[in-house]
């Protein structure tokens, strides 16, 4: 019925998106520079954390829910995570670690 409606948009500012890259990645190529560039504080963080982060936006893992609320599909696909930017009710993140979802939200909100 509503053909807009149904035109993939960029997670970061909802334009709609023309190539096929864009639109498996979810992400127009501005949005995604800037993601990729995003400076956010990674002391806390361990490289191979920070390369996940990276990996689940590039994968279209972490999905905007509300404001700072991301919703993360966990690493083997079968649990749904609530992520906001320190916090995320993952194994790890309800224990207080800092769990990369949380690296990748701040990511996705610095950009
Ligand atoms: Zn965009
Ligand atoms: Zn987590």
């Amino acid at each position: 019925m509503n053909a807009v409606a149904e035109q993939p948009r960029c997670h970061h500012c909802h334009r709609v998106l023309r190539s096929a890259k864009s639109i498996a990645l979810g992400y127009g190529p501005t949005c995604a520079r800037k993601i990729r560039r995003a400076a956010v504080d990674l002391r806390d963080y361990q490289a191979h954390q920070i390369a996940s982060a990276r990996e689940l936006i590039e994968d279209g893992g972490i999905l905007p829910l509300r404001s700072v609320v991301f919703l993360v599909v966990s690493t083997d696909g079968t649990e749904i995570h609530r992520t906001a930017p320190a916090a995320c009710n993952c194994k790890a993140g309800l224990k207080g670690t800092r769990c990369y979802h949380q690296l990748a939200a701040r990511m996705l909100l610095a950009a």
